[in-house]
Order: structure tokens, then C-alpha cells, then sequence
């Protein structure tokens, strides 16, 4: 029998809604074989999570997923197997997570200019890890003082989808700049701690729809993140529907094929908030088999002999 994994999941260590006890109790009931954990900018539910899978008997994968950008286009880019102990690295996240509250508080301002009732406790009462964009729009929504001006603006109370949409994306009046990797700068930290970089859902950050079908126009990103070192391509994601997502799957099967990407998937499950869909893609028609693993494994042993390899070079004179 085929055995299925997933590898791009949340904890409450970022915006997901269950613990990593909990994520991984649901992995077991849900019968995968190996489980990634890959919060947004964050590394804490990877020790218990490790720790946990072992007791279980789940392979669990440690990742972490980065926001980063290539001038104004935003990626997310899935580091794995990283030596995320590191202390350089400790303190870089921690910069990360700090400039995200900063800039949740930017919003929040920006929000309070615009004549909405929200504050930054009750915010940061939503969360549990960090602050996103989700957990603003759900306080506005909730506040029965802004009903009024909720419901002259968008005709009706909005969606949290939908206040996002008109409000905090780049044309949104409280909208503020994120700040994050760049993106060749995410791909070599990535490296440098031992893992495996892998672009996460293309089948969103690299198509558009004309006339209500997909358009392929941003595949020359993919030529610029291979030519910085990028290692795999999130082909296995759903879209929408199955007839979207299995064009999708085609066309990125197809490009990573082409640029010599390994092939890896995942649910993006958040277990809350709509995010995502359901742990393993289960209800769905697409399944990620173990053999993505394999190859991310494969991937991760090459960079492993390489590092190993600059070190010895380097001990004996030569500057790689
Ligand atoms: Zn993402
Ligand atoms: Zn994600």
C-alpha cells in the first residue's frame, strides 16, 4: 500500500490553530507516514515536535517556512533539516518575529486612522505565535463597534478574506511594507545550516487568472531561484479545484523536471482560518507519496557531502 506524508503544515508556533502535540496526533490518526513542520519565520515546535514523532512512531520533518522577496515579489521559500540551533540563525528569526509585531502594531495604527475600533492587545490575544494578517482582520470583524462602517463599506459584514483583500494588501489603505529575507539571501542561510530550500505553493505565487483560466506568465522566477541555489519546487498543492490543481501539477511537474528541482508537497494545513487545506490533503483527489521524502533526503545528504567538503578545503588552504 502507498504510503503518504505532508510536508508544510502550521503550529501555534506561527498562525496554525493546534499545538504540536496535537498536529501530530492528527498526522497519526490521519495515517501519514512522515509529517513537515514548517512554521512561518519560527523554530519552536520543532524540539517537542522531533521529541513527540519519536514517541509516536511519525517521521516528522523539521522545517520552517521564510517570507521573502525578490524586490516587490514576495515568496515563501521551505527550509529543511536546517541546524536550526544555531545561534546566528536564533537571533535572525528573532529579528524576523520581532519586525512582524512591528509592523502588525503599523497596521493597527493605519486601521485606527481609517476610523476602525482595534487594539493591539486584543490582536495579540487572537495569537498565539506571531501575528498575521488574519488575526487583525478577525478582531475588526468581531468588534460590534465597527458594524457601521464594515457594513457601508463592503455592503455587508466582510469575510476576514475579504477585509484583507480592500484593506491590508498592497493597494489597501492600511497596508504596510513587510520586511523579510531576500530571497537569494534565504536560499544560501538555508544552505549554510545543512538544508534543503524548496519554493512553496507556486500554483499561487506563480499564476494568474485571465478570462477564468490559469496563466503561466512568472515561470522566469523559477530560472532566477534555481540560479540562486533552489533545491525543490512545492509541485504537490491543491488549487481551488481538482481541475485547477491538476493543471497546476502538470505544469510545475513539467518545470521542475526541466530545471532539475526536486518535487515535494504539502497541505499548508493551519487547522484554522481557512488556510490551507486539510492535513495529508485528505477529501481531495491529490496525495503526497513517501517518494517526495526520499528525494528531499537524497537532496539534503548532497548538501551534507558539500559542506563537508568546503570545510575540508577550507582546512587545508583553499578558499572555496
Ligand atoms: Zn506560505
Ligand atoms: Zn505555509
Amino acid at each position: 500500500m502507498e504510503e503518504y506524508i505532508d510536508l508544510h503544515t502550521h503550529t501555534i508556533a506561527s498562525d496554525g490553530g493546534l499545538s504540536v502535540v496535537e498536529l501530530i496526533k492528527k498526522a497519526k490518526e490521519a495515517n501519514l507516514k512522515a509529517l513537515g513542520i514548517t512554521d512561518h519565520d519560527s523554530v519552536d515546535s520543532l524540539d517537542v515536535g522531533l521529541k513527540e514523532g519519536e514517541r509516536v512512531g511519525l517521521e516528522v520533518v523539521p522545517g520552517c517556512e521564510f517570507s521573502c522577496y525578490d524586490q516587490e515579489k514576495e515568496f515563501h521559500i521551505l527550509g529543511y533539516y536546517l541546524d536550526y540551533h544555531k545561534a546566528s540563525f536564533q537571533k535572525k528569526l528573532r529579528y524576523f518575529q520581532w519586525k512582524r509585531e512591528e509592523r502588525a502594531k503599523a497596521i493597527i495604527k493605519n486601521l485606527n486612522s481609517c476610523g476602525f475600533q482595534i487594539d493591539y492587545e486584543e490582536v495579540r490575544g487572537l495569537a498565539f505565535g506571531s501575528i498575521v494578517l488574519p488575526h487583525i482582520a478577525e478582531a475588526v470583524i468581531r468588534n460590534k463597534s465597527n458594524e457601521v462602517k464594515l457594513v457601508a463599506d463592503f455592503g455587508l459584514v466582510p469575510s476576514v478574506g475579504n477585509f484583507i483583500g480592500r484593506y491590508l494588501t498592497k493597494d489597501g489603505v492600511a497596508y504596510v511594507t513587510k520586511e523579510g529575507f531576500d530571497v537569494k539571501e534565504a536560499i544560501e542561510t538555508i544552505h549554510s545550516l545543512g538544508g534543503v530550500a524548496v519554493l512553496a505553493h507556486p500554483a499561487w505565487d506563480l499564476v494568474t487568472v485571465e478570462n477564468e483560466s490559469l496563466v503561466f506568465n512568472q515561470d522566469f522566477y523559477l530560472k532566477k531561484l534555481k540560479r540562486f541555489g533552489l533545491d525543490g519546487l512545492e509541485v504537490l498543492t491543491y488549487r481551488v479545484s481538482d481541475d485547477q490543481t491538476r493543471t497546476c501539477v502538470t505544469h510545475f511537474t513539467d518545470q521542475a523536471r526541466n530545471l532539475d528541482l526536486i518535487v515535494t508537497g504539502g497541505s499548508d494545513y493551519h487547522g484554522c482560518g481557512g488556510i490551507g487545506k486539510e492535513l495529508g490533503l485528505e477529501n481531495v483527489y491529490l496525495k503526497i507519496p513517501y517518494s517526495c521524502l526520499e528525494s528531499l533526503k537524497r537532496r539534503r545528504n548532497e548538501q551534507l557531502h558539500f559542506l563537508s567538503n568546503c570545510k575540508k578545503r577550507s582546512a587545508g588552504g583553499c578558499s572555496l
